[in-house]
């Protein structure tokens, strides 16, 4: 069974895979490691964090907490196989989803920028730390997890990662004032012209690096003039992100996967996704259709297996 959420010791509250990677990147210090616990609070088996730390596997493939495999849950644990057996049984899913994992799917993408930093204890050891004050610590996190609104989210990437997942979804996501099926929020940049209202994605022909700044450019053109679609990543907009070492992680390896590959019919391709933001033919003398970026949680750009 997926585990949907841990305990994170140096952050003391329970967090998903994407929350961890994003606190990590949030900060400077690419030394630091988290400590994971099974979130209940009666289990608190360790949990390996995967690709929480490194730009070119996060942008490859989504994070997940797994168990080690000498030490599974206890018998006692929500996530023990024999207490969850039901959500193996193929027919309780609908819309192709597993229904013990529908809480979790983000139903409001909220658009302003997170104020909180996010606080990390580096003075806690987890080799010092008592199993009973652990419990106590998990307790008070699973209390206050309990309480928040987890179909919230800030990061564009959640809602993403869930649609990449569940293409044809058909629960409601809210952005802004807008409201849609999940599989008719995504649209291919090419469809421009059929509103603004969506989360428009391309595949990305070419990415270069000018001093500080990224010029991407995405591989469909406008169906009507034929004109390119590019979108230019500044440096401040770039240092006034929070996560500007996971993005400049992200982008330094697209470089490397479409120079290196030069034919992007390989498996892998690099993809963007961006919202609240719309074309705009270019002024001389450029002809071509800009996609300005002023924040970066609105993006999101990775890397996807194709069928090609
Ligand atoms: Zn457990």
């Amino acid at each position: 069974m997926e585990i949907l959420n841990a305990y994170c010791l140096e952050l003391d509250q329970i967090v998903d895979p994407l929350e961890a990677r994003n606190a990590y990147f949030s900060q400077t210090d690419k030394s630091l490691r988290f400590n994971f616990y099974c979130s209940d609070e009666n289990c608190r088996i360790k949990l390996i964090g995967a690709n929480i730390y490194k730009p070119e596997e996060a942008v490859k493939r989504q994070p997940y907490f797994k168990t080690k495999s000498e030490n599974p849950h206890k018998d006692i644990c929500k996530y023990h196989d024999s207490n969850t057996k039901d959500s193996k049984k193929k027919n309780t899913k609908k819309h192709g989803i597993d229904p013990v994992k529908e809480h979790i799917y983000p139903s409001v993408l909220i658009l302003d920028r997170p104020e909180t930093v996010i606080k990390i204890d580096k003075s806690i050891k987890n080799n010092e730390i008592k199993d009973e004050i652990l419990k106590e610590k998990i307790s008070v996190a699973t209390k206050k997890y309990n309480k928040s609104n987890h179909s919230e989210t800030i990061y564009l990437e959640k809602v993403v990662n869930y649609y990449e997942v569940n293409p044809k979804c058909e629960f409601l996501l809210k952005i802004g004032d807008t409201t849609h099926q999940y599989k008719n929020w995504f649209k291919r940049i090419l469809y421009f012209e059929d509103g603004k209202d969506f989360i428009f994605w391309d595949f990305i022909r070419k990415i270069k690096k000018y001093g500080n700044n990224y010029s991407i450019e995405l591989q469909s053109k406008c169906l009507k003039d034929k004109l390119s679609f590019f979108i230019y990543l500044k440096q401040e907009v770039i240092e006034n992100y929070r996560l500007k070492r996971d993005i400049i992680g992200r982008l330094e390896y697209l470089i490397d996967l479409i120079d290196n590959k030069k034919d992007l019919n390989n498996k892998e391709r690099a993809i963007c996704y961006f919202v609240k933001t719309y074309p705009e033919l270019s002024t001389q003398p450029f002809n071509r259709y800009d996609i300005p970026i002023d924040n970066l949680y609105h993006f999101v750009i990775k890397s996807i297996e194709t069928k090609k």
